[in-house]
């Protein structure tokens, strides 16, 4: 089901015309604006949008995440402030987040594109979505909420945390739509099991749209397995607009549509900012076509995937990004080898005696960096010697099994680099409550990041 199947199914040339018109738009609006978009411009030799074509898009200014820093709190808008109807905010530095504006009608456009993606997903007037997604400055609680709303179902603003409640309202309520990040999406679904709820026994869940973190294929199979429902990916950031840029369909459930009707996207290579092919990884840079409050001309995400252009089961025209696998700033560097942790935790994921939680540590205790990959046996206890959830080893001494043996093999095979690997009892690693989990931790020297590791 398609919540705008006009736009969503738009034949690729009449897409291209609209986009095009809305490029010029874009531009003769950030130059009106007279801020540091606009001065960037007038040094590429751009008056005026008139002569702007799509394929000169390659050549123009990029913008990014240090732009907004710079001009914190409200110094990117592009509108007075009377007109601004909302402030959401995105992690920042020194204590100052990245502050994004909202017109009435930047609001209704997010909410149209939160609708798109939980109708993409299953959903539609009726559904029950239970929205555990932070409410709050960030962009995810209050976006999906709009979304439900906009395409006529029923939210319920759980919010994250206070995970007992949870488990209560998705008892009582049984909702059919389920929205959280997925490193949530598993800690609830642990939850629920522990209260005797299970696929098939006391709850109804059938699709889920999770986001905000990168995940693998293997965490899906994973949620998919506990909660019982259909897991589908959305992508978006705040500083665009929040969730709902893209969103992947349930019918092929194989990368995210994004709405190139309001969001131009580029993949580019992260270094020399050159477009990569499709098919390729690069970094998502995008220009927001129909923004007011916060409009960006090619806004460079530091989000590393690769797009894909073709026919979709489900009829949309949109063109694909495959799931994000890693951030530019996530990157490791170790040995000279580059790796995102989402590599490290595709393979950790493939061995079913392991917990989806893990965490990496960059030990940097010598000259030379090492990584180490901290994961748990599984909640069923089925690792070596009992060393499940009740294990035994907790006196620190953490010993190199046969599971860590096989992963450490594995590994070198997949990332060409030597990866340390511990497998310690379950329970050990930190969980998340709310938000983002911490996957990777560095490690100069002093405490270790988790006790008795040495
Ligand atoms: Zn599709």
């Amino acid at each position: 089901m398609m919540f705008e199947p006009d736009a969503e199914s738009m034949p690729a040339e009449q897409l291209a015309g609209l986009q095009q018109e809305r490029l010029r738009v874009l531009v003769d609006r950030l130059l009106a604006a007279d801020g540091v978009q606009a001065e960037r411009l007038r040094s590429a030799g751009v008056t005026s949008g008139g002569g702007v074509g799509l394929s000169d898009l390659p050549q123009l200014p990029t913008t990014e995440k240090k732009d907004l820093w710079d001009a914190y709190p409200l110094r990117m808008l592009a509108v007075d402030r009377s007109e601004v109807v909302a402030l959401h905010g995105s992690s920042g530095t020194g204590g100052r987040p990245t502050m994004v504006g909202y017109t009435r009608s930047d609001l209704r456009l997010w909410a149209r594109m939160c609708a798109r993606a939980l109708a993409a997903a299953g959903a539609g007037p009726g559904s029950l979505i239970h929205n555990a997604y932070g409410y709050g400055l960030f962009t995810g609680g209050l976006g999906i909420h709009q979304g439900a709303i906009e395409l006529g179902a029923t939210v319920v603003p759980a919010s994250g945390g206070m995970t007992p409640r949870q488990v209560t309202l998705i008892r009582d309520l049984q909702p059919d739509v389920l929205t959280c990040t997925p490193s949530y999406a598993i800690r609830l679904g642990e939850a629920l099991a522990d209260a005797g709820l299970r696929p098939g026994a006391g709850l109804a869940l059938r699709a889920g749209v999770f986001g905000a973190e990168p995940w693998s294929k293997q965490l899906r199979a994973r949620i998919e397995e506990l909660l019982g429902l259909r897991a589908l990916d959305i992508y978006g950031l705040s500083e665009v607009i929040g969730p709902g840029v893209a969103a992947e369909c349930a019918e092929a459930a194989d990368g995210l549509h994004v709405n190139e009707d309001h969001f131009l996207v580029e993949a580019v290579d992260p270094v020399t900012a050159k477009p990569v092919p499709d098919g390729t990884q690069g970094e998502l840079v995008f220009s927001t076509l129909t923004r007011e409050a916060g409009p960006l001309l090619r806004y460079r995400t530091g989000d590393i995937a690769a797009l894909r252009r073709g026919p979709c089961p489900c009829g949309r025209t949109l063109v694909k990004m495959s799931q994000v696998t890693g951030r530019r700033d996530d990157m490791l560097v170790i040995r000279g080898v580059n790796i995102y942790p989402s590599e490290v935790e595709r393979v950790l994921l493939e061995h079913a005696s392991l917990s989806p939680d893990y965490l990496l540590v960059v030990d940097e205790r010598a000259a030379q960096s090492q990584l180490l990959a901290l994961c748990e046996y599984a909640p069923d206890g089925s690792g070596p010697d009992g060393a499940g959830r009740d294990g035994a080893e907790t006196d620190g001494a953490y010993g190199v099994g046969p599971a860590e043996a096989d992963l450490e093999l594995r590994l070198r095979e997949v990332l060409g680099v030597r990866v340390g690997v511990r497998v310690l009892p379950g329970g050990t690693l930190p969980r998340t409550e709310v938000g983002k989990a911490v996957r990777v931790v560095r490690w100069a020297g002093g405490e270790p990041p988790v006790p008795g590791l040495s």
